[in-house]
């Protein structure tokens, strides 16, 4: 199993609750979502009223659920958790909308993946805080409306073309999340370390967040592998060496690409001369699902331009060839 996969462990859920920040003030980076919810916040608590629906979209493990928690602790409401693949049904849809408390968040995780007739439930509810009830069969069926409380929708996916138009449209905010810094990643570190009475020298945070690809998720993950080995090996202290060496073992390089990365740029290069390749034969090649290196292994690449995307496909760069020790022709 990848190291550095960013979906979610089992072994993450209970540790993710616990160095979840819960106040805007505790939340790391993102300054830009950050500023603009603040502003929104503040107004609708002045109103009294609800917040705006928000969508916020951009790779797993970023920080969208930690922001939907912390807009509902901001505005001093409940949260209500689901995913778009949990709900089959627009009853269930339904359901749910009904039993929210006036002010709730629903947070909407995978909100692409909601099927058609879930998604149609969710345009009146968004809109006029209203779901649409069929009652009856034939030429005695009637739709009869039933009010909802005013609520927040907040939806997460990971990339917002996914969604479709209408859906989209109903959004007052969409923010886009980006990777974070090697500061804020090393920031996010340390304040972890102490949640989980680790100690961590700041050479050793440092070390850890280059290799974390951009993404708090796997900050944390990274840090309780090499607590588990500085434990054992040395006197349980995160120096810069331990991290490295630990790291070194886990096959995470220096700048967070482990074998599978590795493999998909190496075989760009070595079976389609570095590219362009079109996205679904990489993935036939290496036997990936097309969407998830898209969604997941892609925009990291993109983003340290270790590879381009060109209309007639994807090409390794120059520097992949160093980074991998190729000749570059
Ligand atoms: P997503 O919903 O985008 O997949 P999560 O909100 O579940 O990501 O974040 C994953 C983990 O990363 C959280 O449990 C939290 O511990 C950490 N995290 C995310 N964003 C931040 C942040 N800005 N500051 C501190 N920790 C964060």
């Amino acid at each position: 199993r990848r190291v550095i996969q960013t979906e979610v462990l089992p072994e993450d859920s209970r540790i993710e609750t616990s160095l979840r920040p819960k106040m805007l003030k505790d939340y790391i980076g993102q300054e830009k979502a950050k500023e603009n919810l603040k502003i929104y916040i503040e107004a609708a608590k002045q109103r009294g009223d609800s917040l705006d629906h928000v969508l916020f979209y951009g790779p797993p493990g970023l920080g969208k659920t930690t922001l939907a928690g912390i807009i509902a602790n901001e505005m001093g409401v409940h949260m209500k958790v689901t995913s778009g693949p949990a709900i089959e049904k627009p009853g269930e849809m339904a359901a749910i909308l009904n039993n929210l408390q006036e002010g709730d968040v629903l947070f909407v995780d995978e909100i692409h993946r909601l099927n058609r007739q879930v998604e149609e439930v969710l345009y009146p509810a968004m809109e006029d805080f209203a779901i649409d009830i069929m009652i009856g069969k034939g030429a005695a069926a009637r739709s009869i409306r039933l009010d909802l409380p005013r609520f927040t929708l907040v939806g997460a996916t990971t990339r917002a073309g996914l969604l479709t138009a209408p859906l989209r449209d109903r959004f007052g905010v969409i923010h886009h999340l980006e990777f974070y810094t090697e500061e804020e990643l090393a920031e996010i570190i340390c304040n972890s370390a102490k949640i989980l009475d680790v100690e961590i020298e700041p050479e050793g945070a440092i070390e850890l967040a280059k290799r974390s690809r951009g993404t708090p998720r796997l900050a944390n993950r990274l840090l309780k592998r090499v607590r588990d080995f500085a434990q054992v090996k040395y006197d349980g202290k995160i120096t810069r060496e331990t991290a490295s060496f630990a790291l070194d073992l886990l096959e995470v390089d220096t700048y967070g690409l482990d074998v599978t990365d590795r493999n998909l740029l190496t075989t760009m290069i070595e079976k389609f001369q570095g590219g362009p390749v079109g996205l679904d034969t990489l993935a036939a090649t290496i036997g990936e699902d097309a969407g998830t290196i898209e969604d997941v292994y892609e925009p990291y690449l993109l983003k340290k331009g270790f590879l381009i995307r060109t209309p007639r496909g994807r090409m390794a760069t120059e520097k992949s060839y160093h980074h991998l020790g190729l000749q570059f022709q």
